[in-house]
């Protein structure tokens, strides 16, 4: 094929996108990977082994993905000579789906994050991170059987579509002066200024994959979590929109609260709650809740303290979808951990939930479902890497590789 410089592409079938957006997937879908800077090699490389021999139990070789490089981070640096190069934004694109390790964001780069500018040039506007008990890992929480929930934060908007201006700049004095004249705000001169856009645009088509996913998966219920009791025409308006939505486009399947006073009947109950009270809510009744639909920030506290609930980030995943599209970059959720590379020792779980949320994506859902069921017997029977064995009594210490090896001998 040859279209790029220095990616390689596989023999192998194009995933495509059908008119719902949904990906049709064919018998060997090329699909792009990103190893990942620091731990990533140690996850990708584990991880990598545990699909393809998870996808081979499956299918016994009628299926096998083909997998296609596209670079990111230091080892992109080295090979094209820049650290997000063009031609790995338009693989993805063209391939449709890919999965990352963690990577580095440069020191004075350019890039406000390597992680944020894939987002965002590929408009992947559902951050998705599903929060689920594994039985037997350790947890700081008295009943943490009692979270299942998934997150849908915006990726495009709020913190990660703002503005700022820097205190004391003539562009911040600007518009400080610009404020008092046209709207009578007075601010503090020597004040930073920061602006944050939500659009109905962007609301409503997070909450739109909120719902759906709702939909497939039979869930109860979607909360609205924000902070529109002080920002109204932000956060509030999130609500109104969200609310809005349900009303436009799902009055058969989903009812909000005020329009059916808290009693949906068989329908999915849309809700909605102060950011504050959730984050308490989530830990002491964490069973009301189920599928969450929330702005960039508010959602970024709420991914990391409900993963703490389930075991931390060493286990966590995440995908980066745009529904509309059909793009989707699965990832770890954790850093690059830069003082285990290359040791062979970090939990590579995330990644490979991570690529669990990629078969399901893909259709592929004998193959998630075998990953997690040989994910929960290693579990149990307390076979896990350094992180878990320093709070769990009576653990195997298993280095990353041999923990993947585990999980597969429990296929
Ligand atoms: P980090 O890499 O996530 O590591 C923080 C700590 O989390 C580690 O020291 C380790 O704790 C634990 N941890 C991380 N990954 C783990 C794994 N797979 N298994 C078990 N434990 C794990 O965070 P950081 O040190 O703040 O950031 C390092 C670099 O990662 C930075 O360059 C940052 O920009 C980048 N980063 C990338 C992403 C991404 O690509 N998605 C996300 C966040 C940060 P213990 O030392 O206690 O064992």
């Amino acid at each position: 094929m040859g279209q790029f410089k220095h990616i390689q592409v596989p023999d192998g079938d194009k995933i495509t996108v059908k008119p719902n957006g949904k990906p049709q997937t064919p018998d060997h879908p090329i699909i792009g990977f990103i190893e990942g800077d620091g731990t990533g090699p140690d996850i990708w490389r584990a991880s990598k082994f545990l699909f393809d021999a998870a996808v081979k139990h499956c299918y016994g070789g009628k299926r096998e993905i083909a997998w296609m490089e596209v670079y990111a981070g230091e080892k992109a640096d080295k090979v094209c000579g820049s650290y997000l190069p063009d031609e790995t934004l338009d693989a993805i694109a063209e391939y449709g789906v890919a999965i990352k390790g963690p990577l580095t964001t440069p020191v004075g780069g350019g890039f406000r994050s390597l992680n944020v500018t894939l987002r965002q040039k590929l408009d992947l506007f559902a951050c998705v991170r599903p929060i689920q008990y594994f039985e037997g890992v350790p947890s700081p929480v008295k009943a943490p059987e009692k979270v299942d929930m998934i997150i849908f934060r915006e990726n495009t908007e709020d913190v990660y579509g703002g503005l700022e201006l820097e205190a004391g700049t003539p562009e911040a004095l600007k518009l400080i002066d610009f404020c008092k004249a046209t709207y009578g705000w007075d601010i503090r001169p020597d004040s930073g200024l920061g602006l944050k856009p939500i659009s109905a645009t962007g609301t409503k088509r997070l909450v739109r994959a909120a719902i759906n996913h709702a939909i497939e998966h039979k869930c109860k219920s979607v909360t609205l979590v924000h902070k529109g009791n002080i920002m109204k025409y932000t956060e509030g308006a999130f609500r109104k929109w969200g609310y809005e939505l349900v009303r436009e486009e799902f009055s058969d399947v989903a009812v909000g609260w005020d329009d059916c006073n808290g009693k949906p009947g068989d329908k999915i109950l849309v809700k909605d709650t102060i950011a504050d009270i959730f984050l308490q809510q989530i830990l002491t009744r964490p069973d009301e809740f189920d599928v969450i639909a929330t702005m960039n920030l508010n959602g970024d506290y709420a991914s990391d303290a409900l993963a703490a609930q389930v075991g931390g980030i060493g286990i966590a995943p995440g995908a980066n979808i745009n529904y509309e599209t059909g793009i989707a970059i699965f990832e770890a959720t954790h850093g690059t951990a830069p003082k285990y590379a290359d040791l062979d020792k970090v939990n590579p779980s995330s990644l490979v939930l991570s690529g669990v949320m990629m078969f399901e994506y893909l259709g592929w859902n004998e193959v998630a479902e075998t990953i997690i069921a040989g994910l929960k017997k290693t579990f149990a029977q307390k076979r896990v890497t350094y992180d878990f064995v320093r709070l769990m009594e009576g653990a195997t210490l298993l280095k990353c590789s041999e923990f993947a090896r585990a999980v597969t001998e429990n296929f």
